[in-house]
């Protein structure tokens, strides 16, 4: 829906997950949010601390919400005319696990993305979040789910098949630090990288790609192969955006775990 006010001041309706909130003067909140129409915005929600306001409990971090907002262009705040819940997420809010994976992938969607994305991240999204709450499936999966999409979406998505340099048949080998690019152990030998991949990641990304996240409930893997695809997935983030050499998230999420 879009109505035209005048030729600078619209109303704009979109749905938006809440990516992070502040203080704003001495009652409201300045909230980030990700929508599906115009990717990331900022929004002044007027009094929204006060314990009657109409915005009170929306602004969690992870909130799906449908909102309406006063959008004038070249202003870098817009102020927020209503908002109800799609879906606030209640289960995984409450599971601490699922909590830490949600905010890598919050973090990383806050540092990139822009006004006007595609929607096809927003989905994305939408899809992993919807199956955290499920509360059935690993959160640690879903965020590697998440990140290899991410990655393609960027169009910089995994080869798996073929080594990027001689272009035979993957089996193991190490990820170019400098390219994200994959090289089989022949062409990986001298390189200088840590980024260590075997035969069961390439199957596991390659079946996230293909399949829905329900489908990750099939998806066993040993400690072990869990933290060489946690740092593969991270330092992959790493390589290919400058702004997201040291994620907070990460930092907590080593910390806890
Ligand atoms: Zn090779």
């Amino acid at each position: 829906m879009y109505f035209q006010v005048s030729s600078i001041m619209n109303i704009i309706n979109t749905q938006a997950f809440v990516l992070k909130k502040k203080n704003s003067g001495e009652t409201s909140f300045i909230v980030h949010l990700f929508s599906i129409d115009h990717g990331k915005i900022i929004v002044i929600a007027k009094g929204a601390r006060k314990n009657k306001s109409k915005f009170h409990g929306f602004f969690e971090q992870f909130s799906m919400l449908n909102i309406h907002i006063n959008y004038k262009e070249g202003r870098p705040y817009h102020f927020l005319n209503s908002a109800e819940f799609i879906e606030p997420f209640w289960q995984f809010k409450n599971n601490p696990i699922a909590v830490l994976y949600a905010s890598i992938i919050t973090e990383v969607i806050y540092k990139t993305q822009k006004y006007y994305s595609d929607s096809s991240i927003y989905k994305l999204l939408k899809a992993v979040f919807y199956e955290m709450n499920d509360n059935k499936i690993s959160p640690q999966y879903l965020h590697w789910y998440f990140f290899i999409h991410f990655f393609k979406i960027n169009g910089f998505g995994y080869n798996l098949e073929f080594c990027n340099h001689c272009h035979k048949k993957l089996t193991n080998g190490k990820i170019s630090t400098k390219n994200g690019y994959l090289l089989c152990s022949n062409c990986s030998q001298n390189i200088n990288s840590d980024l260590f991949f075997n035969n069961e990641i390439l199957n596991i990304f390659s079946f996230m790609l293909k399949n829905h996240p329900k489908k990750l409930l099939n998806i066993k893997c040993s400690e072990k192969i869990r933290k060489m695809t946690d740092k593969l997935i991270w330092n992959t983030l790493k390589i290919h955006f400058d702004n997201l050499m040291h994620l907070n998230s990460i930092k907590t999420l080593n910390k806890m775990i």
